[in-house]
């Protein structure tokens, strides 16, 4: 999967697509290898780089939602249960277990949460990770050895899935692309093609060279997240917003926080939230938030009170209370929320998906999560081939492999994402054994990974290497920063640019990685 092998194919079609997306996050990624699974010609086009928006800044859990329960919304919590044993099917590499502890402090909280929680496991049936149950505080503390011995009265564990979104992202484009379809990252749609008022294609840009050029469809699919309506009004420049914004943060810190393997979930802080702290890649990761916001953007970044909100809520329930400078990453997104009547409260809006065919026969998705990609996906191509009478064929993303399929995984570490092309990976570092050392002494990233983005997964940045297809950026971003100029020589030579070129890439990361970065003083 090349940029420039991509970049021709799109520009040089001279037939109509089938279906053209709009969007490379985990719905329109989503959507293209359902589109090319089916057979069906599929163009994606992404503005910045695929999974640049929400889909990378999530909790990384592939779940339920333990809190839609909460809220009674059943029909969601069955989809999505359902939906979390296909994807640990189809994608064993890159979705694993993980135990989750609720801490209970109070008598009523372990009767409360044990029944909802056995609900939970019911709706998982057949495709359940493994029965919930009581531990004593004894059992609890040796599970969570950090978490707040004081006033604990004991836990219930169940268990739930978690990933690497920007890793899965870049693994349905990669799965899509096996499948014949065509995906362009640093692509924005910026017009939308009509004929006799039906939208029947795209102009697009090519950001690397301004140049644009038109992709004509049978139908259209606008699966741009939180910038949905912008998208919409391309078409309708009065059309009424579908989408509000929801911010969530998250901060990461070292794993002495969290040693071992569980997580710790509070259903309920004393402002209504849910609070994680997972561990995530050899980190302790503590979210999130959920704060309305009046405007979409890419890069959106947390404000001073989500912090303190999270350092506070992390040390009400850890042993040892998390100060700004034990921040190793913070980092920003923003929900895409099916707009309801308006009441501002943006936690009790539904998380499940809607698609709307507009008159002139845009199809646009809105809403869902990470964990039901794949149902959304289903649910729009059926929606899009009927729209744009284009033959029916079933959907087979039930039981379709991801790209790198491998069960059980064999490598360890980050690597396990990789799944079957991590072989290929270690081929790469034994032909050139300089390429296996770390790129930096506190990232476990190596340099052969950055080699590797740029070759296979077209990374074109080094944010692209350092942000999505490793994690540098949300693992450590001062050291990130440090490992910038290394990343920028070793893409340099894989894409044949300049030093200028690496001077300029050095200074737009490090003013990204700044925003990441908590000042211990602010
Ligand atoms: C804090 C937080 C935590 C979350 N945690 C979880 C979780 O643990 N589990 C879970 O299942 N879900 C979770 N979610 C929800 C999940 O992350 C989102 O539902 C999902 O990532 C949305 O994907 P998307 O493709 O719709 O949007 P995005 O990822 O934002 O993708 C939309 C894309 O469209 C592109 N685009 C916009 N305009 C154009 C244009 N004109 N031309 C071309 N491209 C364009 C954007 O650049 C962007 O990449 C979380 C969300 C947040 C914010």
């Amino acid at each position: 999967m090349t940029r420039p092998d991509m970049l021709a194919a799109a520009t040089a079609s001279r037939e109509p697509w089938d279906l053209v997306v709009i969007g490379g996050g985990a719905t329109g990624l989503g959507i293209a290898v359902d589109s090319a699974a089916r057979g069906y010609r599929t163009l994606l086009l992404e503005q910045h780089d695929f999974a640049k928006g929400t889909s990378s800044r999530s909790t990384k859990l592939i779940h339920g939602g333990v809190r839609y329960l909460q809220q009674g919304n059943v029909g969601l919590v069955l989809e999505a249960l359902r939906e979390r044993g296909l994807l640990t099917q189809n994608a064993p590499h890159l979705v694993g277990h993980l135990s989750f502890i609720v801490p209970n402090y109070t008598w009523w909280e372990a009767p409360f949460y044990g029944v909802g929680l056995k609900i939970y496991d019911l709706l998982a049936g057949k495709l359940g990770l493994g029965p919930s149950k009581h531990l004593s505080r004894e059992e609890t503390l040796q599970r969570l050895p950090t978490l707040e011995p004081e006033g604990l009265k004991g836990g219930i564990i169940y268990y739930d899935g978690q990933f690497d979104d920007a890793r899965l992202a870049v693994t349905l484009a990669q799965t899509a692309a096996d499948h014949g379809a065509t995906l362009l990252n640093y692509a924005p749609v910026v017009a939308l093609v009509k004929k006799s008022d039906l939208v029947r294609g795209v102009v697009a840009r090519d950001a690397e060279t301004g140049r644009e050029f038109e992709a004509a469809a049978r139908v259209v699919i606008n699966a741009t997240g939180v910038f949905t309506d912008s998208v919409r009004r391309l078409d309708e420049p009065e059309a009424e917003p579908l989408v509000t914004v929801s911010q969530g943060v998250h901060i990461v810190l070292p794993k002495s926080f969290l040693p071992g393997d569980s997580a710790i979930m509070v259903p309920k802080t004393d402002d209504g939230r849910v609070l994680f702290a997972i561990p995530w890649h050899g980190r302790a990761l503590i979210g999130t938030t959920d704060t309305p916001v009046a405007e979409a953007e890419l890069e959106p970044r947390a404000l001073p009170e989500e912090i303190d909100f999270l350092l506070t809520h992390a040390a009400r329930y850890l042993s040892k209370d998390p100060r700004r400078e034990d921040v190793l990453s913070v980092f920003a997104g923003l929900r895409p929320l099916r707009k309801t009547d308006g009441t501002g409260d943006t936690a009790s809006v539904p998380r499940d998906h809607g698609v709307l065919v507009s008159k002139s026969g845009l199809v646009t998705i809105t809403g869902g999560k990470w964990t039901t990609y794949r149902k959304m996906a289903e649910d729009t191509v059926n929606q899009a081939a009927t729209v744009g009478e284009i033959d029916e064929r079933p959907c087979i993303t039930n039981s379709l492999r991801l790209h790198g399929w491998q069960n059980p995984p064999t490598s360890p570490g980050l690597l396990q994402c990789f799944g079957s092309d991590a072989e290929k990976l270690r081929e790469l570092t034994a032909s050139q054994p300089d390429l296996a050392a770390p790129l930096h002494a506190a990232l476990p990233v190596t340099a052969a990974e950055i080699v590797w983005a740029a070759r296979h997964e077209m990374a074109r940045t080094v944010e692209d290497a350092l942000a999505r297809r490793t994690r540098a950026l949300l693992l450590d971003a001062r050291a990130s920063a440090e490992a910038a100029p290394r990343a920028a020589g070793l893409m340099a030579r894989e894409l044949g640019r300049d030093e200028a070129w690496q001077h300029e890439q050095v200074r737009a990361y490090r003013a990204l990685a700044k925003d990441y970065v908590l000042n211990p003083h602010s």
